[in-house]
């Protein structure tokens, strides 16, 4: 194959070039970023290349001493700074599917939330991980020069780009395999063509990285009476320590090399809220270093987020995004897994069935929820939950060997503090539960407030009993599979007959009483409404709504329901119970009715009024806007 010469120039895809647009303008205040991102990209061009050179040395060309090179250069006119490296490189397609578009999935959408505030879309920006184009935030000319390992000198590419809509490209020779990326830097970032100054940012953002990041050294002063040498070789050194940071003892690590570490791996902006470094000797012999972010990514409900670990087998790298090793309800952790037990030759079809990656997943799922749990005594733990503990709540489902643990990790909203803030933990709820009481009380709506205000609860607030208040999608999910917490089961106050345990015989009696006296009012309803419901009967349940509606024990939640029929997936037909409460005057009233039509149209209103106290939809909204009419026209007339 002949390289292509022709010199093309090529337009930005529409979320690159706004991305692009939006990085040079929001960033600006942390110009010095784009060194770790370029970096950091060199060093994964590296880890590719070590990777692929273990089926094909032949890719090395020769040269296995991998490197990241720093070049600066000043003239009158131009400063520039070099980073290149010797790994993977890119061919003439990858260059302008790599530097010409986005791939993440989700970008549109992304871009849609900024808000033009800068500084609050600069730490979007952080979440979504800047990489390449944070070269603009300091350039107003980039340009890139690669060569694939393994492919002819004259497969060389030159990208350019200005970082407004376009780029060219066209072909030029690299006689060495890998990427030389060289910014021109602006009139207000020339400080990046400063020896001293690049150096004190590497150390600070690149330390941590296992190849070594070279840079000329200054040229010695020349001695006494001596002329400086001209033209004297160059000499490159180390500017950082090239140690990967996980093989290094943890008590040899600082936090500042820690979170270093983990904007690398993460292309996050901000500190990690905590992590967890370990070295496992013994029947499993790993490495593992976990991060728990600080930040949700702005794709953490797209199905195809990326995640997982970053794998390495033996220091060297294997793969990003080893989904095997964390479950999904974890997938916000970010890390790397060092093991000397796989072979360098795993693939990912392997990894599925390893026993020991399954044995190493179980470690690490143990390892992040102690971690959580350590987190939770401490005073970060509502930023952690704010952000992931709707995914957290997805684990008693997807991870039953470890309900309990991730039970003690939930938070809730209660009838304790009626706030919308999730912070009261199962253990608070139980220490506070009256000796009477032997089950944990719960109403799922479909908003904090709906649920807050229940009439189910309205009993629950009279005897001081407290209720979990959930609202969050997954709430129905997470209840039908939590069950029980410290032996104690959980009860839907909306589901099945009121039992609340703690009844004295004289409730109970009063209960039966009550029972009695509305055995005709409660026939009488049932009859008008034959088919919306699946029974009625008199509750001891409210003390100032007049009805509300419960489903059978075996019955799907309201929640549950809706969120199947706005998925259009079908729902197994059931009708609600609906509940009365003999002692509130329109119940009373309704008693005392003798006229069938307003009878009927009173009771239609009990029925749909306790439909719409608990966030539901009325089937037919115009009948009940016509009947509620006429019982007011009436009211005028009595
Ligand atoms: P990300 O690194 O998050 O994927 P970037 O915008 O930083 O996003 O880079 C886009 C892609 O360009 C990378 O995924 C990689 O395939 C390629 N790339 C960037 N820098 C290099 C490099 N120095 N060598 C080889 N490929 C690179």
């Amino acid at each position: 194959m002949t390289a292509d010469v022709r010199k093309e120039t090529l337009g930005f895809q529409t979320e690159a070039k706004q991305l692009l647009h939006l990085m040079i303008h929001s960033l600006y205040s942390n110009k010095e970023i784009f060194l770790r991102e370029l970096i950091s990209n060199a060093s994964d061009a590296i880890d590719k290349l070590r990777f692929a050179a273990l089926a094909d040395p032949g890719l090395l060309e020769g040269g296995g001493d991998y490197r990241i090179t720093v070049d600066l250069a000043k003239s009158k006119k131009l400063h520039t700074i070099t980073i290149s490296d010797n790994g993977i490189g890119m061919n003439r397609d990858e260059v302008i599917e790599n530097l010409g578009t986005i791939a993440k999935s989700g970008t549109a959408a992304f871009l849609e939330n900024l808000t033009g505030d800068q500084k609050k879309d600069s730490q979007l920006i952080g979440q979504f991980g800047v990489g390449f184009y944070s070269a603009f935030i300091v350039a107003d000319r980039v340009e890139v020069h690669t060569r694939k390992a393994g492919e002819d000198a004259d497969q060389g590419v030159l990208w350019e780009s200005h970082g407004e809509a376009e780029f060219t490209i066209e072909a030029k020779p690299r006689p060495t395999r890998g990427t030389s990326i060289t910014l021109f830097l602006k009139k207000d970032s020339q400080e990046f063509a400063d020896d001293w100054r690049v150096r004190s940012v590497i150390k600070k953002y690149s330390d941590h990285i296992s190849v070594p990041v070279m840079m000329a050294k200054p040229p010695a002063a020349p001695k006494e009476g001596e002329k400086p040498a001209r033209d004297a070789q160059v000499e490159y050194e180390a500017v950082n320590a090239a140690t990967a940071l996980w093989t290094r003892p943890r008590t040899e690590v600082s936090d500042d090399e820690y979170k270093a570490f983990y904007k690398h791996i993460s292309h996050d902006f901000e500190d990690p809220l905590t992590w967890s470094h370990n070295k496992v000797e013994g029947k499993l012999d790993y490495t593992s270093l976990l991060y728990l972010p600080r930040k949700a990514p702005f794709d953490l409900w797209n199905r195809d987020m990326s995640r997982g670990l970053k794998l390495y087998v033996q220091r060297t790298f294997i793969m990003d995004e080893a989904e095997q090793f964390l479950p999904l309800y974890l997938r916000f952790v970010k890390g790397v897994v060092d093991s000397n037990d796989l072979s360098l030759n795993v693939s990912r079809e392997i990894l599925q069935q390893d026993p020991a990656v399954e044995s190493m997943r179980g470690a690490l799922i143990k390892r992040v929820l102690d971690m959580l749990a350590k987190l939770a005594k401490g005073d970060d733990y509502p930023v952690f939950w704010k952000e992931f503990g709707q995914v957290l709540k997805e684990g008693p489902a997807e991870d039953f060997a470890n309900k309990e643990k991730i039970a003690k990790l939930l938070r809730f909203s209660t009838t304790h503090t009626d706030l919308e803030t999730q912070d009261q933990s199962l253990e608070n709820y139980v220490s506070r539960m009256p000796e009477k009481q032997d089950k944990i009380y719960y109403v799922v709506a479909e908003n904090f407030k709906t649920a807050r205000h229940s009439p189910q609860l309205e009993v629950f607030r009279k005897k001081g009993i407290e209720v979990l208040l959930l609202s969050d999608r997954v709430d129905d999910w997470l209840m039908n599979h939590l069950q029980e917490f410290d032996g104690k089961q959980f009860q839907d106050v909306a589901r099945g007959a009121l039992d609340l345990g703690a009844d004295s015989d004289e409730e109970k009696a009063e209960q039966e009483k009550l029972a009695k006296e509305s055995e005709a009012l409660v026939e009488r309803l049932a009859k008008v409404l034959e088919g919306r419901v699946a029974e009625v009967r008199a509750t001891s349940r409210l003390t100032d709504s007049a009805s509300c509606l419960v489903v059978g024990d075996f019955d799907m939640g309201a929640q549950m329901r809706r969120i199947m029929e706005a998925a259009g997936q079908p729902v197994p037909e059931s009708k609600p119970i609906l509940e009365i409460n003999p002692g509130h005057p329109l119940v009373k009233m309704l008693d005392q009715e003798a006229d069938e039509d307003r009878f009927a149209d009173l009771g239609s209103l009990l029925f749909d009024q306790a439909n719409l106290a608990e966030g539901g939809q009325l089937d037919d909204p115009a009948a009940y806007v016509a009947r509620l009419n006429r019982l007011l026209l009436q009211m005028g007339k009595d």
